[in-house]
């Protein structure tokens, strides 16, 4: 009885692994899927940019027939933490599209170490960027599976290390199956915050030179928050980022903020010039604060 138990057992596990294998394999043909087709140059450079500076120089794009993005010209220098902020549908998730060339400009030039990103392989391009999407994409699988999708090759240390920079190690230690707790289907058991974290520290595992952080749009209660803002300005060391903010209060600290309004650039400064020039980053800024208190 037991010889047949043991094989059965086995049996069931080899049928788990294989489905969550097949549908973690589904997911990201979902993801792909979405991408339209960018084609890499014949002459492509296949070597990824070093740690350096992103310029967006008199961008301009159109999903369809409506243009999202004028003239859009701005900076990330080498080892800066960039904001970008304004009014929903501004065109901010649009920039970072077109930063991991999901879609090509139509006119204008992003630019990576003076390097126009068209001339690089998508794969050379994107080897460079660790992104912190907005959705973030979880497995029905272990907290450490999940964070170890950053950089498959990457060491149990380096894994803690990453969940340490990303402030998640005590929420790790307070669960009874601690790493092995399966987050569920899409990360539904885990809240908005605890899910962005997930995601920053995959982000800290791929160690690429730029750091890319698109934030949830969702509502987080003001500890979440706090853990999010640390674990952000923690990944942020040593690499040149570039974040898209909805919350204000997350990038108060931002070497340069560009205030996008309508697809165009209105204001650049920091958050003390911007506040100081009273304009529509002043005006956002005053309606976060009445709505938080
Ligand atoms: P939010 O703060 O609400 O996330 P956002 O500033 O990031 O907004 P984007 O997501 O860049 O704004 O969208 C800019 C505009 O482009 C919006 O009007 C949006 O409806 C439109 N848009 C976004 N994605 C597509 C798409 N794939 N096809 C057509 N239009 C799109």
């Amino acid at each position: 009885m037991m010889q047949l138990f043991i094989p059965l057992n086995f049996l069931g596990f080899v049928y788990r692994e294989i489905r969550g294998a097949l549908a973690n394999i589904e997911r990201m043909f979902d993801i792909l899927d979405k991408q339209p087709k960018v084609v890499d140059m014949d002459d492509a450079i296949h070597q990824s940019p070093k740690l350096g500076t992103i310029k967006f120089e008199n961008v301009s794009f159109q999903y369809d027939e409506r243009q999202i993005l004028h003239d859009v010209s701005f900076e990330v220098p080498l080892g800066k933490k960039v904001a970008v902020v304004g009014d929903s549908g501004a065109g901010k998730s649009t920039l970072i599209k077109l930063l991991f060339r999901f879609y090509d400009v139509n006119k204008g030039c992003i630019s990576i170490n003076g390097t126009d990103i068209r001339h690089l392989t998508q794969q050379a391009l994107r080897q460079a960027i660790a992104i912190v999407p907005q959705d973030t994409v979880l497995f029905n699988d272990s907290l450490y599976e999940n964070i170890r999708y950053g950089r498959p090759s990457a060491t149990q240390a380096e894994i803690e290390q990453a969940a340490q920079m990303a402030h998640l190690s005590d929420f790790i230690a307070s669960l009874p199956q601690q790493w092995q707790t399966k987050v569920g289907e899409r990360g539904l058991k885990l809240s908005g915050g605890e899910k962005q974290r997930v995601s920053i520290a995959r982000a800290i595992l791929k160690s690429a030179p730029f750091l890319v952080f698109d934030e949830a749009t969702s509502s987080l209660d003001s500890r979440s928050e706090k853990a999010i803002l640390n674990a952000l300005r923690d990944a942020a060391k040593g690499h040149t980022s570039l974040v898209v903010a909805h919350r204000l209060s997350t990038i108060i600290d931002a070497d340069i903020i560009v205030v996008l309004s309508k697809g165009r650039v209105v204001e650049v400064g920091n958050h003390t010039d911007l506040i100081t020039a009273q304009g529509l980053y002043a005006h956002l800024w005053q309606i976060q604060n009445e709505q938080a208190s």
